[in-house]
């Protein structure tokens, strides 16, 4: 794996990708370009092939905002990004020199869609690939096997400049963020994939634009590598997204307001207080094993007894019970419910296994 860019850029604390969601003319992206590169802005992004939900929505306005692009890049020097979808957009945006791909969403959803991607990117001399970065959004679903394996498809490609995208993940019914975050799922991509770089997309996750400063100091308080975020010279009139793009000057506050953790600072403090959090840890587990093991001698009495292992009365009793029992603790509701859900589950698997 190499670096997703070049040390020039990432000096830049924190990565920032900026632009429009999508291209509609050379007009509004030449003034977004300006303005976001005059703001130190290092890296612009612009979709040209847009995935709707519905036909007949604003599909992007295809192949002639390439050269827009390719103008952005002569005069400001930035970078430029754009989605691709399938093995053609792959052609167009290489041969017009883009920079960095990103894969949307619902196509890391789809296998087929990915590996055909892969396919046309193995077919590039490794120089070409060296110099291209790809960026994996995570699928609009919540599967983070789907997320890696999209990765893996262009792993395998000789793509050595990769990163991923948490956006969200689509969720049933009205909710404050368009795409809840389900920060565990990031997380626990860094954790198996640790020299991944991850970038947090509070745009799409959001979906209004009063929500992007908070995500944004969210995804740095968790250790995120960097930010893309939507931003039009006129975001009233976009053609998509409009609730959630910044102008640049917006833009440029969120990021001035953004307080950087970059530090690791271990002193003797912290590393008492994580001591003891060590500890607590070890009592719990412990607690756990000896619920269990009553949990099992209540198995063999159920066995013993023609009992069915599993007495739904008894447990909408017990979860109400407990829920009571952690009011005034600063637990949340749905954590202890959650919790003991788990614990259930995990108490009837070995319940069933009691010979
Ligand atoms: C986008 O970046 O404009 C886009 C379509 O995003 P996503 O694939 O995350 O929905
Ligand atoms: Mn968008």
């Amino acid at each position: 794996m190499m670096k997703l860019f070049d040390q020039e850029i990432l000096e830049k604390k924190p990565l920032v990708l900026a632009g429009p969601c999508s291209a509609e003319s050379e007009a509004q992206i030449m003034q977004t370009a300006r303005e976001l590169s005059a703001m130190g802005i290092k890296i612009f992004r612009a979709g040209i092939w847009k995935p709707r939900t519905k036909p007949g929505g604003f599909e992007g306005v295809g192949s002639q905002a390439l050269e827009w692009l390719r103008k952005v890049k002569a005069e400001t020097g930035m970078l430029v990004a754009t989605e691709v979808a399938n093995a053609r957009h792959v052609r167009e945006a290489l041969a017009s020199d883009v920079d960095v791909l990103w894969i949307g969403a619902r196509t890391t959803a789809n296998p087929f869609a990915v590996q055909e991607i892969a396919d046309e990117l193995a077919k590039y001399p490794q120089e070409k690939r060296d110099s291209i970065a790809v960026l994996v959004k995570n699928p609009v679903n919540p599967d983070l096997e789907l997320w890696i394996g999209a990765i893996e498809r262009l792993q395998r490609a000789g793509i050595l400049r990769l990163g991923a995208i948490h956006r969200g993940f689509s969720a049933y019914g009205p909710h404050i963020f368009r795409n809840p975050p389900e920060w565990r799922i990031p997380i626990e991509l860094k954790r198996r994939m640790p020299e991944m770089t991850v970038i947090c997309d509070p745009s799409h996750i959001g979906g209004k634009r009063e929500l992007i400063g908070r995500l944004s100091q969210q995804a740095l308080n968790m250790n995120f590598d960097g930010l893309i975020i939507e931003s039009h010279c006129s975001p009233d009139c976009a053609l998509s997204d409009k609730d959630q793009q910044l102008t640049p000057v917006e833009l440029g506050k969120v990021l001035g307001s953004l307080e950087i953790r970059d530090k690791v600072v271990t002193t003797e403090s912290l590393g008492e207080l994580r001591q003891r959090l060590d500890a607590i840890d070890g009592e719990l587990l412990d607690l756990l094993a000896r619920r269990m093991d009553v949990s099992r001698e209540i198995g063999q009495y159920k066995k013993e007894h023609g009992m069915s292992v599993v007495q739904p009365e008894r447990y909408s009793d017990l979860i109400k019970n407990r829920v009571e029992m952690a009011e005034g603790l600063k637990l949340g509701k749905k954590f202890v419910q959650t919790i003991l859900a788990d614990i259930h589950e995990e108490s009837v698997r070995q319940q069933l296994e009691e010979k």
